[in-house]
């Protein structure tokens, strides 16, 4: 039996966590759930799973669920904040950390569970992409085991040989080629993009996913932090990462070796796919989602992305050849400028043009240590408010 804790189990990949274990109730313990200030949805979820912890990280929320287990005596502890987040990363009943918090507010916990020793399910990439070397030398030296949940990075965990972490040369691998959708706008007229509103950017063509990353999508940001994720996580550099559009998203990913073969992993786009991997590695096990029907699919097809259309894959590109807190630059920039999109504070195009001008307006350091990584996201947010405030007014 593996204890596992959820970190944003609220979420859609949280949720999409809790259907594949409950599929498996013999395997899995559910030591502990966390969420935003989502009260309602916590509820149901402890009602359901009596986890021994809940997390609320807005403290008011807290208190609230708190009342509510205790009216009616459920055992369940509810802390709160990012210390409770962190506590339930690394406790000892805890085998598996599925880390499925959005954006910069997972990387402590996620950071916790690796400190921990615990297998990392690591859904929330805005934490690799912001302290890439600090968080895989976390997992090195305190023995964690790290499997990808994103759908590519998975796919290419999957495709990849034994031993890749001494780089991919030494495995024989010549490159990798991350899929993407090109998401809800890969075909809207450019000069349309300017009026584009957050439920046409979050209205994803395969995926249903939480907003930001959804926006994300729409940009393709989210290709951009993947491309840094995977330099991360498969000890490489990003012009061995390549990206292709793909528009039906049954390929996730593959990678290339140097005698000519590439290995591919499809299936229909569904998350609990990557879930049940994660969790069951190196075993399988049925995680809900339909056989894929090829001939239902009928064909594969493969573009080039329009650099003009998304200039946010080459900033993540420009960041990550800057090297050191660029990336923090970066994420913390996206994540200020997309929910500046998403409360109608700022237009679509302005979301590369404000990491454009971060990146370009705030000096990079050396991410050598977490106070480093923290001032450059601070930085990064505080510039990317003040423009976003200068422009409304
Ligand atoms: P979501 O918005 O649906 O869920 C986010 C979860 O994090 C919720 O439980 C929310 O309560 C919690 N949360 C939000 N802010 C928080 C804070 N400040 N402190 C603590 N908890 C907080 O997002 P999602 O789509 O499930 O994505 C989660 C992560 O997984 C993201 O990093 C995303 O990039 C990644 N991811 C998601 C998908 C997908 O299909 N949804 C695919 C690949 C990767
Ligand atoms: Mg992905």
């Amino acid at each position: 039996m593996k204890g596992v804790t959820i970190l944003g189990s609220t979420g859609s990949i949280g949720v999409n966590t809790l259907d594949v274990l409950g599929r498996h109730p013999g395997q899995y313990r559910v030591v502990a759930l966390s969420g935003n200030s989502n009260v309602d949805a916590m509820w149901e979820q402890c009602r359901r799973f009596v986890p021994a912890c809940a997390v609320m990280a807005d403290p008011g929320t807290a208190r609230e669920l708190r009342q509510r287990c205790a009216q009616a005596g459920l055992r369940t502890e509810v802390l709160e904040g990012v210390a409770g987040l962190e506590t339930v990363a690394s406790l000892p009943e805890t085998d598996y950390v599925m880390a499925a918090i959005v954006g910069a507010s997972g990387l402590l916990p996620t950071l916790a569970a690796a400190r921990a020793g615990k297998r990392v399910m690591l859904a929330n990439k805005e934490a690799l992409v912001m302290s890439g070397r600090l968080f895989m030398e976390a997992v090195r030296d305190h023995g964690a085991e790290l499997l990808p949940i994103d759908s590519e990075h998975n796919a290419v965990f999957q495709c990849m040989p034994p031993g890749f972490e001494r780089g991919l040369p030494a495995v024989g691998v010549r490159r990798i080629l991350l899929t993407a959708s090109g998401g809800p706008f890969r075909r809207t007229p450019l000069k349309e993009l300017a009026a584009v509103t957050p439920d046409q950017a979050c209205a994803h063509p395969n995926w249903v996913m939480g907003r930001k990353i959804s926006v994300d999508s729409a940009t393709m940001m989210n290709k951009g932090l993947e491309v840094v994720e995977a330099c991360w996580l498969f000890n490489t550099t990003q012009d061995k990462v390549d990206v292709v559009l793909h528009p039906q998203s049954v390929i996730h990913s593959m990678v290339e070796y140097v005698d000519g073969s590439v290995l591919a992993q499809l299936g229909n786009p569904d998350m609990r796919t990557p879930i049940a991997h994660a969790l069951a590695w190196p075993h399988r096990m049925d995680s809900g989602v339909a056989a894929l029907d090829l001939l239902d699919v009928a064909r594969l097809d493969f573009e080039r992305p329009d650099a003009q259309r998304f200039p946010c894959l080459q900033l993540a590109r420009q960041a990550m050849i800057a090297g050191g807190t660029s990336t923090a630059i970066l994420n913390a920039a996206n994540e200020v400028a997309v929910a500046a999109f998403l409360e109608g504070r700022a237009a679509f195009l302005d979301i590369p043009q404000l990491i454009a001008a971060a990146l370009d307006g705030i000096a990079a350091e050396p991410a050598d240590s977490l106070d480093a990584v923290l001032a450059a996201d601070a930085t990064a947010r505080d510039f990317v408010h003040k423009r976003v405030e200068r422009k409304a007014a």
